[in-house]
Parts: C-alpha cells; structure tokens; sequence
C-alpha cells in the first residue's frame, strides 16, 4: 500500500513514474536491452547497463544515458554466462545504485543447426546465457527485494519461448525454460510486492536478427532485403517488425502499479506469430 501511496504521489507531483528505483538490464550495450534501458532511464530509473562491447563505445553510452535521461547510470562489463560474475554484478547495483528494484534478464544468444550437428559447446553457452543467467540473477537480487517488499523481475523470453522452429534447439528449449523459471518465481513471490513475468518477442531488427538475415541471403542467394521480407512472411503475420521501443513500453507498464497484479504471465510482441 505503501508503495502505491508513493507511486500515486510521484504521478501528482508530475514525478516520472520511476523516479527513486534502480534497475538492472542485462544485456544493454545493444538491441532490445538498449531500449529498455533507455525506457526505465526515461522514466526516471537509475539503471545498471551490462553487456560485451568497445569500451570507448561503452563509456560514451552510459554517459549519454545518463545525460539524455537525468539518472545515475553505471555499467558492469559481467559475463552473465558465468555464476560468480552474475553474483557480483548484483552486488555491485545494490552498492552503486542503493538497490536492485527492477532487474530485467534480457541478454541473450542464438545458435542455429540441425539437433545431429548442433555443437555441445553452444548448446551449453545458449543454456548458460539464456537460462541459467536469469536463474543466477533472480536467486541473487530477490533477497533484497524482499526485504524492501516491492520489486519487478523482468524476464525477455522470445516467441520461442511459447513455440518452437527447426535448427534452433538450445534457443527453443531455453527460452521456454525461461517461462516456466517465469511462472515459479511469480508463485513464490505470489503474497509479496514483487511480480516476475516474461516478455515474449517476436521478430525485432537488431544485431542478433540481423546475423540470422545475413546468414540466410547467403544461403538462398538473395539480397538482405528479400531475406528480411521472407524472415517476416514466414513467421510473423503483421509483416513487420516489433521495436526495442515497444518492449521497452512494455516493461515499463509491467513496473508500474497498474500491473501489479500480472504475475507469471508471458506476454507476446509477436506480431500474431504465436497466435498462428
Ligand atoms: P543483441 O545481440 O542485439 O544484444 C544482446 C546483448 O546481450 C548485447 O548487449 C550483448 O553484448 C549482450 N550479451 C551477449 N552475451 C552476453 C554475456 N555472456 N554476458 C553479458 N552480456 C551478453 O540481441 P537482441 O536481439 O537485442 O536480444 C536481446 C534478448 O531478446 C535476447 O534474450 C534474445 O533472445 C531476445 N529476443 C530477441 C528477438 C529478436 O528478434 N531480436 C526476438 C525474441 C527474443
């Protein structure tokens, strides 16, 4: 009640809806993560970017976060892939920020061949990486979440995550872990001020996208832009794409108090993909 009273006075104030949390997104230096950072910044978050990348291009980005939006902006280069750099990662948000109030599981990767030829190293790192992290992350930044009785736990799932397509065993298998991972921590947190739910993207340009449409215009001989338009029309009804902007919207609905009663819930931004 509390929170909600706070929330209602931020609003009347003419406060940002998220002014006074602190969140952590992972896989933030690009795509989908960079637009949910730039959403909660906008909304008054001070946010934790993580991710791989140029360190000058690093430095110039948590700078212009911060100056863009006006909030507290600080970075953790953590391989999300391994446990202990995972631990230290929410470790150091909770010390730079104060608190780990939003934490949104959004890094991610993919690898594509057929089961027979589907090299055991990649499937273990896309386990790693896609599932096991957001396990790792949940387990580590809930205790304090609890203690304070109010958080959002954000998990960027995929439509892979609700239906599956050839060539993509590991993606497919560890985003629809991702979703049950989503639904148990909803139950266990069910009597608190704490929500976990999954975002469920269908097709969004970006560098993970775009190495898939690189790879299939080589593959039929085509150009890029035909390989984005048989991409669209093989997948996803809408024919165009969803935007890191649109899921940013959405993960900044899912933190408000409007939706504090969504819990467990994995929602798509698919285009109708799924409801094929
Ligand atoms: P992207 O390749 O543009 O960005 C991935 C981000 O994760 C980058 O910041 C990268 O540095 C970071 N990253 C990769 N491995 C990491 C690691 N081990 N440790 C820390 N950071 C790491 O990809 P994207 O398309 O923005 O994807 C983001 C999420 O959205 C992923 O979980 C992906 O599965 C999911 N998704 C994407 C799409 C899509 O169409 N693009 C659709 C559905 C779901």
């Amino acid at each position: 009640m509390a929170n909600h009273t706070e929330a209602v006075a931020r609003r009347t104030a003419g406060g940002r809806a998220l002014a006074g949390r602190a969140a952590i997104v992972t896989g933030s230096t690009s795509g989908i993560g960079l637009g949910i950072a730039q959403a909660l910044a906008a909304e008054g978050a001070s946010v934790m970017l993580n991710g791989f990348g140029e360190p000058a291009a690093i430095q110039k980005l948590v700078h212009d976060v911060g100056r863009r939006h006006q909030v507290k902006v600080v970075f953790s280069g953590a391989d999300i892939g391994k446990l202990d750099e995972v631990q230290e990662m929410v470790r150091y948000a909770e010390k730079a920020l104060g608190s780990v109030d939003i934490l949104v599981n959004n890094a991610g990767i993919q690898h594509v061949d057929p089961v027979e030829r589907f090299p055991a190293e990649r499937w273990d790192a896309v386990l790693a990486i896609n599932l096991s992290s957001n396990f790792h992350a949940i387990r580590a930044a809930l205790p304090q979440m609890k203690q304070r009785g109010w958080g959002r736990i954000i998990n960027i799932a995929s439509a892979h995550g609700l239906v599956a397509s050839s060539g993509k065993a590991a993606y497919v298998a560890a985003k629809h872990g991702v979703i049950g991972l989503t639904k148990v921590v909803a139950l266990e947190t069910a009597e608190t001020g704490i929500t976990c739910n999954a975002i469920c993207p269908g097709w969004v340009l970006t560098p993970l996208v775009e190495r898939q449409i690189e790879a299939n215009a080589k593959r039929d001989r085509i150009s890029l832009n035909e390989a984005k338009q048989h991409l669209l029309a093989e997948k996803q009804p809408s024919k165009e794409f969803a935007t890191p902007e649109q899921i940013g919207a959405l993960t900044v609905f899912l933190c408000s108090e409007a939706a504090a009663q969504i819990r467990g819930a994995a929602l798509p931004v698919d285009g109708g993909w799924t409801a094929q």
